[in-house]
């Protein structure tokens, strides 16, 4: 088990200037934030730091951006966390924070504009990531990572943390490694995985280390297509991985062995082009025709997949089912996620998280509270529940 410092182990935080890493990696559109559940999953270590007087200096990345970019500014992050927090919130670039940190008071807090911005966030360069965060950290008394989500080390998670000598876990992060651990350590059995969306490549090491731990594999998304036409069924148009067919062939291989079952979707919704408005077209078998591209998950899948969900005693849940984001493709994913929180065992151990995930579970209304937990982390929740060891926590254990 992990031994965090935490936030009361800062000390007396009055007066002093805290940084704190967030991940508000979160979707915009229109200069609006359309997931604001991380931005949400920020406030309770935020707020205990300035109700303690802190002064608060928050960093976060978007996205992938080659230099500044407008478009992925945290500028909108602002306003929303404004509101979440009900105060104003101050803003600066990196490179010139200095002026900014000086004056603020007292319980204010200040983002910095997104650390991607700059190159040297992610170099490679140990020295030049060191060089990115020295002056932010002479102005240090003390550094928190709440960022869950990322956790690759990067100079504003890993470097800052190790610079700065007086550091400790947020709240959100001590939670979802706590509520995280539950799950890796000791999955109540029935332990059931519904895993979906399309980037097949980013679940291999998590579905490698549910073969024999789980008792049951629900797929569905894009990489179910490329999971049935690894066992040999056709599957039209339908968007598959053709790199990792090899890599399906042998988890359902290893399944076998392990008495894992891994359960396909047996009907479908399909259409003839991958469009919003392209006409859907229900397929009733698990042989998609020539000419058709599967979108969704039908209803005799659903049949299955509700059964098996029912009687689990822990449940993971991490991507779509369909395409969510299209209306006439989003009933899986909405019918998925309500079998989990509403059908299934009230005493049952849910946990569902990523990025898609949530953005499906807020678009759908799909009611987070019957959740155990719903984890801010995609990438991160994955490679932390196949045992990856997770580089920046470690200046955060005691
Ligand atoms: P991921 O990031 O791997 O969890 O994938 C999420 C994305 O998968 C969402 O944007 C969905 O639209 C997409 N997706 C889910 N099902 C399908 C499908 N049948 N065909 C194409 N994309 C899909």
């Amino acid at each position: 088990m992990f031994n965090f410092r935490t936030l009361e182990d800062l000390g007396d935080v009055r007066g002093k200037n805290v940084i704190v890493a967030t991940n508000f990696d979160v979707p915009i559109e229109n200069e609006e934030v359309l997931e604001t559940y991380r931005v949400k999953a920020a406030v309770p270590t935020i707020k205990n730091l300035i109700e303690r007087g802190a002064r608060v200096i928050l960093v976060s990345h978007l996205g992938r951006p080659n230099g500044p970019e407008d478009n992925m500014s945290l500028m909108p992050v602002r306003f929303e966390l404004g509101k979440h927090l009900n105060m104003h919130i101050k803003f600066a670039h990196l490179q010139n924070c200095r002026n900014s940190i000086i004056f603020m008071e007292d319980g204010e807090v200040l983002l910095l504009e997104n650390m991607r911005f700059y190159k040297e966030e992610l170099s490679k360069d140990e020295g030049e990531r060191q060089n990115l965060i020295k002056e932010l950290a002479s102005l240090a008394y003390g550094f928190v990572n709440d960022a869950f989500a990322s956790y690759r080390p990067s100079a504003s998670t890993y470097d800052l943390a190790l610079a700065v000598e007086n550091r400790a876990a947020g709240t959100l992060m001590v939670k979802e490694v706590e509520k995280l651990t539950q799950l890796r350590e000791a999955p109540v059995k029935p332990y059931v995985a519904v895993i979906g969306g399309a980037k097949l490549d980013t679940k291999i090491d998590i579905l490698r280390s549910l073969v024999g731990k789980a008792d049951t594999i629900l797929i569905g998304g894009a990489m179910a297509y490329t999971f049935m036409k690894a066992s040999g069924c056709p599957v039209g148009n339908s968007k598959i991985d053709e790199d990792m067919l090899q890599t399906a062939k042998e988890i359902l291989e290893k399944a076998k062995q392990e008495k894992t079952e891994i359960l396909l979707p047996v009907d479908h919704i399909c259409t003839a082009e991958f469009k919003a408005d392209a006409e859907r077209v229900e397929v009733d078998s698990q042989n998609i025709p020539d000419g058709l591209i599967g979108m969704d998950i039908g209803e005799r899948t659903l049949a299955n997949y509700s059964q098996i969900i029912q009687s689990a005693k822990t449940i993971l849940w991490n991507g779509p089912m369909g395409v969510f984001e299209w209306k006439g493709f989003e009933r899986g994913t909405e019918a998925i996620g309500e079998y989990i929180g509403l059908s299934a065992s009230e005493d049952a151990y849910k946990i569902a998280g990523g990025g898609d995930t949530i953005v499906a579970m807020e678009k759908l209304k799909i009611n987070m509270k019957n959740f155990a937990h719903v984890s801010t982390g995609g990438g991160a929740m994955l490679a932390f529940l196949a045992g990856e060891e997770l580089p920046v926590l470690q200046p955060l254990i005691k």
